[in-house]
């Protein structure tokens, strides 16, 4: 019906989702240890310093730099300190024993590594022989050279990864504030469906994609209801669709969208809300339909109604359905981050759709295009590294710059 409408351009397509998306998000507070992934709900700052005090770098000896320049100097041990012991006023003229990370004492300006010196026993006591010139300062690590009291650590709407998380930890955060996942019912659409474990049937394919949007879902810290395979018939399309709205944020399906007469996802969508048949200039992709379900109280869930085929589904998911959720999470940053890299093939054709090729970086920092880019050849991503952005009507030539979204940077 709607095949003569221009399609939309992928920007078009994902400017729409995310305009849609909440822009109150709910929040929660967590303990730090199990926010990885999770997304941060306000700005955190630090009430200290971090590391809260000049300490050192190294094992050896702490000094006063002044007494050190012989090269020669021969000083008495007055003191032992290993980290976490706090020393006392180092006497002029005498040296520190003292263990990396522990707080350099009063008085002490620099440290000798131990490598750079040697025990003398003279008359029962310690001294040590300080073979080398201290620099003021020397392998002394200062008290808030990672962060000073007050400063901005962690921005509201960042994605909290390992490195987050330890510097929320350094500053003694027990708990942060995040946003509440959001909550994803999925289904499969498609009568030749079978699930792994099951023989395979005449006509029959295994169904890869529940496995895919799973992953993909469970990589954006989603909480996910599975409903599984459901048949392709109206009715039973439309159970589903009801079931699922009243205890979710979203509905992603898988199959259906395109306009034959199996395809039941767009008059069951219509009866039970409203719903967009979308042609994205996409390839692969194309169909991606978007709507919403309505629940008993009145509101209603989102949809989003994916492709078929296993490449189009996925990269439709990355493409359009990861930042929809992300910006559904608080996220403001939802643009995957691109390099420009050198293609090592040729790409003699053009097409009226940007499309999204399936590339492999290769030792010589160039990239390589898997040979066969069909929509149904899952292999493809497999063995490539990301995607190369190739904007509609666009050749390419070895040697020129392409640009280039990594799975990594596309996934999470
Ligand atoms: P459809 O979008 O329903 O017309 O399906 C397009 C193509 O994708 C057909 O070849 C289907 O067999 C295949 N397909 C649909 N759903 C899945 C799935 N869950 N896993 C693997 N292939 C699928
Ligand atoms: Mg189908």
């Amino acid at each position: 019906m709607n095949q003569k409408r221009p399609m939309l351009s992928v920007a078009e397509a994902l400017q729409t989702l995310l305009q849609a998306a909440p822009t109150k998000v709910e929040t929660e507070l967590v303990p730090t240890i199990s926010a990885n992934g999770r997304v941060l709900a306000s700005t955190q700052h630090s009430n200290l310093h971090v590391p809260p005090m000049d300490n050192t770098q190294m094992d050896g000896y702490a000094v006063r730099s002044a007494d050190c320049v012989s090269g020669q100097a021969l000083l008495p041990v007055s003191q032992r300190i290993p980290a976490g012991i706090v020393g006392t006023q180092l006497a002029p003229g005498s040296a520190a024993r003292i263990f990396t990370g522990a707080f350099i004492p009063a008085g002490a300006d620099a440290v000798v590594m131990q490598e750079q010196t040697q025990i003398e026993e003279i008359n029962g006591q310690t001294f040590v022989r300080v073979l080398h010139q201290p620099q003021a300062g020397e392998w002394i690590r200062r008290q808030g050279e990672d962060i000073r009291v007050g400063a901005e650590i962690l921005q509201a709407g960042t994605r909290l990864r390992a490195q987050e998380l330890g510097l929320a930890a350094s500053v003694g955060l027990a708990e942060l504030p995040v946003t509440k996942p959001i909550r994803v019912a999925v289904f499969f659409t498609g009568d030749e469906l079978t699930m792994p474990g099951q023989p395979l049937k005449p006509g029959a394919i295994y169904n890869s994609n529940r496995f895919v949007l799973n992953a993909l879902l469970q990589n954006l810290q989603c909480v996910v209801t599975d409903y599984g395979i459901v048949p392709d018939s109206l009715e039973a399309t439309r159970d589903t669709l009801r079931k699922a709205a009243q205890e979710h944020d979203l509905i992603i399906t898988s199959g259906g969208v395109s306009v034959g007469e199996e395809d039941h996802i767009r008059p069951a969508v219509e009866a039970e809300g409203h719903i967009n048949m979308w042609q994205i200039a996409v390839k692969p992709g194309k169909p991606l339909a978007f709507g919403e379900v309505k629940r008993s109280d009145g509101e209603s869930a989102f949809f989003l109604g994916l492709p078929g085929n296993p490449v189009s589904s996925f990269v439709t998911f990355l493409l359009f359905v990861r930042p929809f959720i992300l910006r559904c999470q608080g996220v403001q940053d939802v643009s995957p981050q691109s390099v420009m890299m050198r293609a090592d093939f040729d790409w003699p054709k053009t097409d009226r759709r940007n499309e999204f090729l399936r590339a492999r970086i290769n030792s010589d920092g160039g990239l390589d295009l898997f040979p066969n880019q069909s929509s149904g050849v899952l292999s493809s991503a497999v063995w490539g590294d990301g995607l190369i952005d190739l904007a509609a009507g666009t050749t390419v030539k070895k040697g020129d710059w392409v640009k280039f979204l990594s799975f990594d940077s596309l996934m999470y």
